[in-house]
């Protein structure tokens, strides 16, 4: 028996309301006719089970579970070793690409192809399914930009966008929820070729709900994002980082705060949800860089919008950065 851990305590998971990887691969050994079961805690695992945790837990401690061997894997994986007194089989990758051999007899670190080369549709707990807004899917990481100062993204690996859509049409089907795309940094080619690959399914499969992340340079495109609503899109992630085109421009980050305020408008229009990412670059901007950055916030904060969110993250410095802004400060 396979016993599928619940249990997300780890660093990685501040950003995950849940151990997304592990559905996906239930889903993988459902395919291949393995039996497992889903339990809360790694104390609730057999003696003679297999305990299978995602890889987004960072606490080695949780790996002393009195089972003869232990899989690691799943959505959001780091190819970092884990030690571990057990055998452990640590799966770095899309489910689809292990097989039935990997699964019952590797042990060590697999790091096979990251995209799906398949449908995968995860199998969620009825317990969890409820507190579900959305389901994340894989379809690769990256940022076709790739400019950003403070990012570290690479450029894109990405599943091609006809599996990607259908996909989003089998997960919708089974639950009903919205499915959020995994890359950070999508072109505006890529979402279109999504949406355009939605609406061709839309007589066989229906209409469906899908949220991506997408840069603000492109939805302050009106028609573009109409587009992409008529597919079914219903929530777009959008990093604005900082509302001050001084900044903006120091960071590379290629877009104005003309271009964040016309996509909160455009969103409002199509009564989209919007969610911002910003960072924390206060201690490191000039007071009037500062001064324009939360006049801005507050015209965002005082619009209509009823469907926004935002969040905040901490600025993550590199020397090219750090030197950029340094130079941006010398300017007052
Ligand atoms: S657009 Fe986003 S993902 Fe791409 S480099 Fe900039 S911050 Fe990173």
């Amino acid at each position: 028996m396979y016993t599928l851990i619940l249990n997300r305590k780890g660093q990685h998971t501040y950003s995950y309301e849940y151990a997304i990887g592990l559905f996906y691969f239930a889903h993988r050994l459902e395919q291949l006719g393995l039996p497992f079961r889903f339990c809360e805690s790694p104390f609730q695992v057999g003696n003679d089970e297999v305990a299978c945790f995602s890889n987004l837990i960072s606490d080695p401690s949780i790996f002393n579970v009195n089972v003869p061997r232990i899989i690691v894997g799943g959505m959001g994986a780091h190819a970092r070793v884990i030690t571990s007194t057990h055998d452990v089989l640590q799966i770095v990758g899309a489910s689809t690409n292990i097989t039935k051999e990997n699964i019952e007899h590797d042990t060590g670190l697999i790091t096979k192809a990251l995209l799906p080369s398949d449908v995968e549709v995860p199998i969620i707990p009825t317990s969890i399914q409820k507190n579900l807004r959305t389901i994340q899917l894989n379809c690769g990481s990256g940022c076709f930009y790739n400019k950003c100062l403070f990012c570290d993204r690479s450029k894109p690996k990405l599943t091609n966008p006809e599996l990607v859509a259908l996909n989003i049409c089998e997960i919708f089907k089974r639950y009903h929820l919205s499915v959020q795309i995994s890359v950070d940094g999508p072109n505006w080619e890529y979402l279109h070729s999504i949406a355009s690959e939605l609406i061709r399914l839309q007589p066989v499969h229906g209409n469906v709900l899908w949220a991506c992340s997408a840069r603000a340079i492109d939805t302050a495109n009106y028609d573009n994002l109409r587009f992409l609503v008529e597919s079914g899109l219903n929530s777009v992630g959008v990093g604005i980082e900082y509302l001050c085109d001084d900044v903006l421009r120091t960071i590379n980050k290629g877009i104005t705060v003309r271009d964040v305020l016309r996509t909160l408008h455009n969103t409002m229009e199509l009564d989209l949800y919007l969610h911002f990412c910003l960072i924390d670059f206060d201690p490191f901007v000039t007071k009037s860089d500062k001064e324009i950055h939360y006049t801005n916030l507050y015209k965002i904060l005082n619009s209509k919008h009823s469907k926004l969110s935002m969040s905040i993250s901490t600025l993550l410095s590199n020397p090219e950065l750090d030197r950029a802004l340094a130079d941006n400060r010398r300017k007052e």
